[in-house]
């Protein structure tokens, strides 16, 4: 094995828990009898249904849309009835719930008659950037950030180099491995076709050390391609993180606060460069997605090609369930991941893993006073000072946890990882974060209402403005008409 020189400052190596499911192949889920797709995204934005209860609808169709390209919309999994709209627990931390469209499946697999091939290497950047767009592809890799338009910005700010993130470096998760090496073709593909729509030079499929099977597989695929790099780095977690994938990749810094762009460089997912060339060259829309279940609490971990909107309950079925000793489900890898409120909850874009991990897996021990060892210092990969940030956010001082770097923080829980006296460090700087947002919301209300307040008071007061002079002004015509008639009454008499 190639030796590397540390590529970032910090980072660790977590136990891997792959071997439960690397060598196993993608399998296609069969459809699920229902499926269910939710109206509003995860940041947010909301979608208008563009169907009705009672409404066929076809595998690819368009049955969402939003307002604007921030809303990225939704298409049918499956060919069936709109059974409901109604609210439904979200995939969201908390289980919100929210408006959904509840599909039933009539059992028809096949596509419709509009998504045939095409040749995408024909396509103008702005067809390839609009199409990718209407297939509903967000960032594959967990941040769920609409694809077409990353690529838009990357456009205009001339990126000219698209790196390809292989790096999944999550414990447990194998999907993209797995789909580097059975789609090697489609990603290399996909690759290529980003980086044309962008007009990059050159686009860098990155792929850590510890999956030789796909590295081999992407280079097969990628040898007639000079345009395409595969190239390899070392494991170390946060690899996957875009701006420390960069700096192995490249040796450049993306500066906090700043975007990789600003340097000419734009990092996607090796299932969003998949996506793409299915989007581009079969006119298909984004309706499934690999995903690995795994976890020692797992009757039989898989990596599955997943229906969107398929229930988390449908998918621990067909891994034969859970084990007496399955604890916790999470939605993502262990590190970075969010525990399932529902075994009802649906699959979105976004969930790329869904763990069902035990007592043991999940390490909920006593935690402890801090010990000052500087462990969690030594792990950050943005060079924060874990323990500072999380005495401040103990105590509510959110400015003081700021001050120490708490904007700058990934959530990586590489910290947490290594702390001995097993503090929960990530967590703290997660409710910190939501405290924050709360309360900058909250201010963006008042200010809002203020406003609103405010406008109110001046609109109410210019109105009683106008209405006192329009009484003036008929106060005055009245005198004067008053003062003609006495003046024509006085000529009449002859006065
Ligand atoms: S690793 Fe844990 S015990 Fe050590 S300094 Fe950090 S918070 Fe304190
Ligand atoms: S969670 Fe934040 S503070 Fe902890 S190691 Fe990751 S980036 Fe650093």
């Amino acid at each position: 094995m190639r030796a590397f020189a540390k590529p970032f400052r910090g980072g660790i190596h977590p136990v891997g828990y792959k071997e439960f499911s690397q060598d196993c192949a993608i399998e296609k889920l069969p459809a699920p009898k229902r499926v269910y797709l939710g109206l509003q995204q995860r940041n947010g934005t909301l979608l208008s249904a563009l169907v009705s209860v009672g409404d066929s609808v076809g595998k690819g169709q368009l049955v969402a849309k939003g307002a604007n390209d921030m809303a990225v919309p939704l298409h049918s999994p499956i060919n069936g009835t709109v059974e409901d709209i109604r609210d439904y627990v979200s995939a969201h931390p908390s289980g919100i719930k929210i408006k959904t469209l509840v599909i039933k499946n009539n059992g028809d697999s096949s596509w419709s008659q509009q998504h045939g091939s095409i040749h995408p290497l024909s396509l103008a950047s702005d067809e390839m950037l609009q199409r990718i767009l209407d297939a509903g592809i967000v960032g594959l890799g967990g941040a769920g950030f609409p694809t077409g338009i990353k690529l838009r910005l990357a456009r205009d700010k001339q990126v000219h180099t698209l790196i390809i993130n292989g790096g999944e470096c999550e414990p447990y998760l194998t999907c993209d491995d797995r789909l580097m090496q059975e789609y090697a073709v489609d990603v290399v593909l996909g690759s290529q076709l980003m980086a044309k729509a962008i007009g990059a030079r050159k686009a860098i499929i990155a792929v850590e050390d510890n999956k030789p099977a796909s590295i081999q597989a992407l280079k097969i695929a990628a040898a007639e391609l000079h345009d395409i790099e595969i190239q390899v780095v070392p494991s170390l977690y946060p690899m996957g993180s875009e701006r420390h994938l960069i700096k192995a990749v490249t040796g450049k810094t993306v500066a906090p606060g700043t975007l990789s762009v600003e340097l000419g460089i734009l990092v996607h997912n090796v299932a969003t460069a998949r996506a793409v060339y299915h989007a581009l060259r079969f006119n298909r829309p984004l309706i499934d997605r690999v995903l690995t279940v795994s976890g020692a609490g797992i009757e039989q971990p898989k990596n599955l090609l997943v229906p969107i909107g398929t229930s988390v309950a449908d998918l621990l079925s067909a891994c034969g369930g859970l084990t007496m000793s399955a604890q916790r489900l999470v939605a993502g890898g262990p590190m970075m991941g969010q525990v399932i409120p529902s075994p009802y909850t649906p699959i979105d874009k976004s969930i790329g893993g869904l763990l069902a991990l035990t007592d043991q897996e999940v390490r909920d021990e006593q935690s402890h006073d801090c010990v000052r060892c500087g462990r969690c210092v030594a792990a950050c990969p943005m060079g924060l000072m874990p323990f500072q940030m999380a005495a401040h956010s103990r105590v509510s001082d959110y400015d003081g946890a700021q001050d120490y770097g708490l904007n700058h923080c990934l959530l990586c829980g590489a910290c947490s990882y290594v702390c001995p006296s097993r503090i929960p460090l990530v967590q703290h700087f997660s409710h910190a974060r939501g405290e924050i947002n709360a309360q900058r919301s909250m201010a963006q209300k008042s200010a809002l209402a203020r406003l609103l307040t405010n406008a109110r008071a001046e609109r109410l007061a210019k109105e009683a403005a106008q209405r006192k002079a329009e009484k003036a002004a008929k106060a005055a015509e009245r005198k004067k008409k008053a003062a003609q008639r006495k003046a024509q009454q006085a000529s009449e008499s002859g006065e």
